[in-house]
């Protein structure tokens, strides 16, 4: 099997060195967190935003770091040259760590570090052909700005999404549309973009967060504010983003709402713009 090094606390050891205890709480309760950072060309891309959310989200759960955190980018750096990742992503994730299962966690246990990286290009296809997307009730949890384990709620959207033969799912709590279930929804209406505020309802994605600064810088305006799946069905464009996907058209909506959109010049000046950013970071790093 290729790439078998993995990160086991602070090691880079092959993979089939590696158990985990039966009691770990990230298995039996999903008391952990996670990051996704997409590697292009063998450099990771905003490496240091993804782990500003990692510790951000080890403090909203009181986790404590088991090592600075540019600590954990530098085994994070030698994870991904160990492997020879040219493009692909790197995982690390960290868990409470083993204790008799009870429900209250102590804010000093020892937490666990896990990670892998992985080959993977660019969804060239989706990024230029665009994204089917079903639309359905938001039921996770009232935390989705912690990038936690727990992601039954998004599984669940997303096999729903792939029963209706489409590529992500879309999610409404109570009408006002969130975020896809491994994304961030846009709209755009007479050229101006909309999406959801970084509340408590959605992960502030890394993507978004470029996004916003490439609109603002190309005096495209940007409302953070709530909108509701009347206005997704009347939107002119729809796109979704996140690390892996970058940014993808959605060229449909089917579920709780029905509608087709024009892969149209905003999702596309701002997918070029990104990109552009994404070569500059290689040149760069
Ligand atoms: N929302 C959810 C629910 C996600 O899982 C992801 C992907 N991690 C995103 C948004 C996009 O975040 P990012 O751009 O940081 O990958």
């Amino acid at each position: 099997m290729e790439n078998t090094f993995v990160l086991f606390n602070n090691q880079i050891t092959e993979r089939e060195n590696v158990s985990i205890d039966m009691e770990d709480r990230g298995y039996n309760f999903g008391d952990g967190i996670y990051e996704v950072v997409y590697i292009y060309g063998g450099k990771p891309f905003s490496m240091d935003e993804h782990f500003r959310r990692f510790e951000e989200s080890a403090r909203k759960l009181e986790m404590k770091m088991p090592c600075p955190i540019e600590e954990l980018k530098e085994k994070t750096a030698e994870l991904i040259q160990a492997n020879n990742i040219h493009n692909g992503i790197v995982y690390i994730q960290m868990t409470r760590g083993a204790s008799a299962r009870a429900h209250l966690y102590e804010k000093e246990a020892a937490c666990l570090i896990t990670g892998f990286a992985r080959k993977m290009d660019p969804p060239a296809e989706a990024q230029e052909k665009g994204v089917k997307t079903y639309l359905t009730p938001d039921i996770r949890w009232l935390r989705c700005d912690i990038k936690s384990l727990n992601l039954l709620g998004n599984t669940m959207a997303k096999r729903i999404a792939a029963d209706h033969a489409c590529g992500e799912a879309l999610q409404h709590r109570d009408g006002i549309c969130t975020e896809g279930s491994s994304s961030n929804l846009f709209i755009v209406k007479n050229n101006e973009v909309h999406t959801h505020p970084a509340n408590n309802l959605i992960l502030n994605g890394i993507t978004r967060q470029h996004i916003l600064q490439i609109a603002g810088e190309q005096g495209i305006t940007v409302k953070e504010a709530p909108f509701s799946t009347e206005e997704l069905q009347a939107a002119d464009e729809v796109f979704i983003s996140s690390t892996t996907m970058e940014i993808a058209p959605v060229i449909s909506v089917e579920g709780d709402v029905q509608a087709t959109y024009p892969i149209g010049s905003v999702t596309r000046a701002l997918q070029k713009k990104l990109k552009d950013k994404i070569k500059q970071n290689r040149v760069h790093q």
